[in-house]
């Protein structure tokens, strides 16, 4: 019988925190779900089974991260999986976000994701092993009218995600950042997404219009987080998993049409891209 392995999850209240929780329950393993507030109503909706310890954890409060991990690896031994989920969008024009709005973002998306990867981190170098799953976003692999702030924080994810990956191998480490396209959950939601306070006349026609295409999409999305939590459960069991994943047919084509474009732009300026070394090299 495989070994059990101890999972974190962040975000676990609703949306895909919650089904990677529900489905790493019914394989046996225990589970570790962190919620903003009120353990006790997550643990009431699940039916508090044997292998589930919700604990309380804002990933913005970075000594609340430190204290979770050491709690959780004195009562459970270590920590084999970290599902970075917890965030949030900001649907907005980049000029219309305001600096505030801006920075808030990133607190939770980069910056608390970092608090919760530097709090498990030590614990995972000790074991020798573990695997850290990060949350990103078909938003942080491509630009996109609206969410050009929200998709810089998930930028973010990917390139800390890649360095990362390349740090901990030789460490015995996984690193796999997920890019889910939209999936259905409270995400496009008014409890959820936050649009700008401000918003200009002149972006009507492209971001007005996104603002539109959010709300009709909302509770319509094609992605099943049902799915999605079974596939973050055979990357996590894997022994070769990838270091991106893009989830959803839609995450996929934008994947595969940033590569053609990325490839475009360097034949049609080879010699440009080329020709900038030193005449010695
Ligand atoms: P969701 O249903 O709105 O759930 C978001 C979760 O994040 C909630 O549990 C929320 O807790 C939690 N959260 C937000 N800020 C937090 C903080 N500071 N500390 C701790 N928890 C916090 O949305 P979702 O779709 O499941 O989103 C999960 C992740 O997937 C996010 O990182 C999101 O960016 C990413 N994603 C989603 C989609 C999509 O289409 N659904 C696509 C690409 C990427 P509360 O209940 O306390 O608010």
């Amino acid at each position: 019988m495989a070994e059990q392995k101890v999972w974190l999850i962040t975000g676990a209240s609703r949306g895909i925190g919650l089904e990677i929780v529900k489905a790493v329950l019914a394989t046996g393993d225990q589970v570790i779900a962190t919620v903003r507030r009120s353990p006790e109503i997550l643990l009431d909706q699940l039916g508090n089974p044997a292998n589930l310890y919700v604990g309380i954890l804002d990933i913005t409060n970075e000594e609340q991260a430190k204290e979770a991990a050491d709690q959780i690896v004195s009562k459970f031994g270590k920590i084999d999986v970290l599902v970075n989920n917890a965030g949030y969008g900001l649907l907005s024009a980049v000029e219309e976000a305001s600096s505030e709005e801006v920075r808030k973002n990133f607190e939770t998306n980069v910056f608390g994701l970092l608090n919760v990867t530097r709090a498990v981190l030590p614990h995972m170098r000790q074991e020798r092993s573990g695997h850290i799953i990060n949350i990103s976003s078909v938003g942080g692999l491509s630009g996109y009218i609206g969410w050009g702030v929200y998709g810089s924080t998930k930028f973010a994810v990917e390139g800390i995600t890649e360095s990362l990956a390349l740090e901990l191998t030789p460490l015995g480490i996984h690193a796999t950042v997920v890019a889910p396209g939209f999936f259905r959950t409270d995400f496009l939601d008014a409890s959820s997404l936050i649009s700008s306070d401000l918003v200009i006349p002149d972006y009507a026609e492209t971001v007005g219009k996104m603002r539109d295409f959010a709300a009709a999409a909302n509770r319509k999305q094609p992605g099943d987080p049902i799915k999605l939590a079974k596939a973050i459960i055979k990357v996590a069991n894997s022994g070769k998993p990838p270091v991106h994943l893009p989830l959803g047919n839609d995450s996929l084509q934008r994947f595969r049409e940033k590569t053609a474009e990325f490839e475009r732009d360097i034949a049609n300026w080879h010699d440009v891209i080329t020709g900038t070394d030193h005449d010695d090299v």
